[in-house]
């Protein structure tokens, strides 16, 4: 057994593995490539003699623990609770060097993170730049574009960017519509207050009428996921050690991003202190949270189906709710055939490894496509930027939150817009 103080699994993986391969399969890096070293096993058997010392730290090694998704897909098919991603993910923050570029990067990084201020400020500055002067449409329209293939898959990532974060419009306190349950904290993740503003406006609503008090507080910071995909496990644990910090108060801290919610409900394991265990057990996904409750909302017109995002299937195994929620409002819901694999996301997985993150949404569309659904519900921001980048001119699906859907069946409103665009709703400040 061994614990290496940044939260690595405490069994022996490198004895347990019986390489059995019943995790091969459900991995989209080794699907992708066929490759032993970019399959879960292979990963565990590559650390495994990096750490017998009968492996040298090399690039090749370092390839394949950095092409790993973190999907955590081979995490739900070990039939000996081995954990291969979150493996691979610990141990890239050992094969680091800490020279000047990665100091850079990490103060570059962590900025933006730690200040959501910063981080609004640079994405308006981007729709401003981009957007607004018509530079995009300028590139798009000229057919420059196609002659910068990085510059052309960052545009075809890069949504509409909203006029206003989510926190523009969202008080710390939002006070409970009706007779009043109780308080909830809400998690308000990066990307969902400045790519996805109206979907996590949509989540505190929910919360609201379902009678809580929803507690955003304004010291939250990112949730640390993405210092973790990078191997920054210290920039990761002072975000962890900044959010509980912030949630003192409340008892349930509810977030509609699963990647979040998937790295708070890790926080026991990242910081192994009692106060983190505290905390992450006090973390709740939206559905997870707001499933039984729902009993007198309105059956919304049109088909639906499920995508499940990797950090709430396998990193949290939550599979059902969801998929209750749906079946319970949807005119129509519609069976995704592989509705728990990866869609390539991973972050910025689809800039760095672009053949696999691909190969996967290639896979993801062909199902998608199959169920004639109307509409594509998921929680994680990655899979939505994900799903609109593959979608085709003639696909006619939209991609929606939970959050969404469900706050039209609540609340008798029209589904009329893909994610990416706002409303004039604004939530009431009583601070
Ligand atoms: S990680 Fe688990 S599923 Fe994969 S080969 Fe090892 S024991 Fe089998
Ligand atoms: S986490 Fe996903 S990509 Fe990584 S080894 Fe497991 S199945 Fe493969």
């Amino acid at each position: 057994m061994k614990d290496n103080g940044a939260g690595e699994p405490k069994f022996d993986p490198l004895s347990a593995c019986s390489r059995c391969a019943a995790c091969q399969s459900a991995c989209p890096s080794w699907s992708a490539t066929q490759l032993e070293t970019r399959s879960p096993r292979g990963r565990v058997q590559l650390i495994r003699a990096f750490n017998d010392r009968r492996l040298a730290d090399s690039k090749e090694l370092s390839e394949a623990l950095f092409t790993c998704l973190d999907c955590r897909a081979c995490e739900t098919a070990c039939p000996n609770d081995i954990h291969p991603g979150q493996l691979s993910l610990h141990k890239r923050a050992e094969l680091m060097p800490d020279g000047l570029p990665r100091r850079l990067r990490r103060i570059l990084t962590n900025a933006p993170l730690l200040h959501a201020g910063m981080m609004e400020f640079g994405i308006g500055a981007m729709r401003i730049l981009y957007q607004q002067t018509g530079l995009r449409h300028w590139l798009r329209s000229s057919g420059l574009l196609h002659s910068l293939p990085k510059l052309e898959r960052l545009d075809r990532y890069l949504p509409e960017i909203p006029r206003k974060p989510a926190r523009a419009s969202l008080a710390e306190l939002v006070p409970a519509a009706g007779v009043k349950k109780g308080v909830v904290g809400y998690f308000l993740g990066c990307a969902m207050n400045v790519l996805f503003p109206e979907a996590a406006l949509s989540a505190v609503r929910v919360l609201s009428l379902l009678g809580y008090d929803v507690l955003t507080p304004r010291g939250i910071v990112c949730c640390g996921a993405p210092q973790m995909t990078m191997g920054e496990i210290d920039s990761a644990k002072e975000m962890a050690r900044r959010n509980m910090r912030a949630y003192d108060e409340v008892e349930i801290i509810v977030t509609d991003c699963a990647a979040c919610g998937a790295e708070m409900k890790g926080y026991a394991n990242l910081l192994n202190e009692d106060q983190a265990v505290h905390f992450s057990a006090k973390v709740r996904d939206f559905a997870e949270f707001v499933e039984p409750f729902i009993d007198n909302a309105e059956i919304l017109p049109g088909s639906y189906a499920w995508h499940a995002p990797c950090h709430l299937a396998h990193a949290q195994g939550i599979c059902d709710p969801p998929k209750r929620i749906l079946k319970q409002i949807a005119g129509e819901f519609l069976e995704l055939t592989e509705e728990d694999r990866c869609c390539g996301s991973a972050g910025i997985y689809w800039l760095t490894n672009p053949q696999i993150a691909d190969n996967a949404l290639d896979r993801k569309l062909r199902f998608i496509r199959e169920t004639s659904a109307e509409t594509i519900v998921t929680s994680n921001p990655g899979c939505v930027l994900q799903l609109l980048a593959g979608k085709s001119d003639t696909d006619e699906w939209k991609v929606k939150y939970l959050s969404e859907v469900l706050e039209v069946a609540m609340q008798g409103r029209k589904v009329n817009s893909e994610s990416t665009q706002e409303s004039d709703l604004m939530l009431t400040n009583n601070k």
